[in-house]
């Protein structure tokens, strides 16, 4: 059996890169930009003010205060004034640009303003309350780095530096397939003893989240041919192909042998984890497929370890994998060693440390469960106990887009 670790490296092995596409930037949120942004010119553009005041200058202010200068003209936003004259001063508004000769601003709460004349009693430095020309971002320099996926402050980026449209990878495909003779369409009547599919909606929405376009092709029985000609279908039409259920080696697991038969190329079938030790990575041509396993806790906690760094690696994100964080266990645990755990948890804040507690019920079909909780707690394979405040490493499910 495959540990976890390097199943994870062999699916990011595999992924196939995905080609480059232009989109506007009202749609470019979500997306990994396939360029280097730059910045063509200063930001910002010009020197200008922070706050409603006066624009004065520092060397004006000689000897000991008060001092007092006429008023000579206004700079606001979208209506500069051009020079400042020597032993004058102006009124200037928040992010209007700074006369040429002034150097400084002082703030209106600090100036006595009689008819045209302003009195000031504190000091100027050169520089006080001037947003300097490139103090944000220099001219020539990368604005947004290729391989970025773009969060909102990066699209607000690209439009400051004047771009309509970026360059992003294309969404992969995906093909969600369900398999068991059990399964209805939720909200469908059938007998007794068959069930609610209720993977592909969790797995369309995660896909969805990492980036792909996502179909769902009809439920497949528990029968090769069935299962053969199903596979066959998604790879056609897809990047990667997503079945879940029938992996495992049961008698009535088809997909292990219907991928065998249609020459799809198994990586491995198992990996030393729990939930989600049955799961299968292989590929046909540039298609991925991944088999999980189908129990719902452990087809979505596989498909966040795996299939969604998978579908960021395709996009050419530069960091694909989840990130983990610390925190301490709220209770004692004994437990059978052999695999790593990723137990379902709620994770709170106490005074200042995270506490967090795994769940009563840790079934792998105990999607209430996963639905309840908030984290997923890590136990090395090889543990068997684990201390009441011991360190551990968590993942936060809204990170993992489950
Ligand atoms: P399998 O991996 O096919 O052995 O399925 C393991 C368990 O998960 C069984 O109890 C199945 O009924 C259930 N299951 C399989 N596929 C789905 C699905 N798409 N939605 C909900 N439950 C499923
Ligand atoms: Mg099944």
């Amino acid at each position: 059996m495959l540990n976890f670790g390097e199943a994870q490296q062999r699916v990011l092995a595999m992924a196939p890169r995905m080609g480059a596409e232009r989109v506007g930037l009202e749609e470019a949120a979500g997306r990994v930009l396939a360029e280097d942004v730059l910045c063509p010119v200063d930001v910002p553009a010009f020197d200008g003010s922070v706050m409603d005041g006066y624009a004065v200058r520092a060397a004006d202010f000689a000897g000991d205060g008060p001092w007092e200068f006429p008023v000579r003209g206004e700079s606001r936003a979208g209506e500069p004034l051009d020079a400042l004259a020597p032993n004058t001063v102006a009124r200037i508004f928040t992010g209007a640009p700074i006369p040429a000769q002034a150097d400084a601003v002082v703030m209106q709460e600090h100036v006595e303003r009689d008819g045209d004349r302003a009195r000031f009693t504190r000091k100027v430095s050169a520089g006080h309350f001037v947003r300097k020309r490139g103090d944000d971002l220099r001219a020539g320099s990368v604005a947004v780095a290729k391989g970025t996926r773009l969060r909102p402050a990066h699209v607000a980026l690209a439009a400051t530096v004047d771009r309509a449209w970026l360059t992003v990878m294309r969404r992969p495909r995906v093909v969600l397939l369900a398999t068991g003779d059990e399964l209805r369409s939720p909200g469908t009547p059938g007998p007794v003893g068959s069930i609610a599919e209720s993977n592909t909606l969790g797995l369309a929405a995660m896909a969805r989240r990492a980036g792909a376009t996502v179909a769902v092709a009809p439920l497949v029985p528990d029968n090769l041919d069935a299962t053969m000609q199903a596979f066959e279908a998604a790879l056609a039409d897809a990047d990667v192909v997503i079945s879940v259920g029938g992996v495992s080696v049961g008698d009535h697991d088809r997909v292990r042998p219907a991928l065998e038969a249609i020459g799809v190329q198994l990586d491995f079938y198992k990996v030393a984890m729990k939930p989600g030790k049955p799961l299968a990575l292989g590929k046909r041509g540039n298609t991925v497929v991944l088999g999980l396993p189908g129990n719902p806790v452990s087809a979505m906690v596989t498909f966040a370890f795996f299939g969604v760094p998978l579908l960021r690696a395709m996009q050419g994100d530069g960091d694909p994998l989840p990130r983990a964080w610390r925190a301490r266990s709220g209770r004692a645990m004994t437990r059978e060693p052999g695999r790593l755990e990723f137990a379902r948890a709620s994770l709170v804040r106490e005074g200042a440390s995270w506490i967090v507690t795994s769940l009563e019920n840790q079934a792998s079909g105990a999607v209430a469960m996963l639905a309840r909780a908030n984290a997923l707690m890590v136990i090395p394979a090889e543990r068997t106990e684990l201390a009441e405040g011991e360190d551990v490493e968590v993942y936060l499910l809204e990170e993992l887009g489950a």
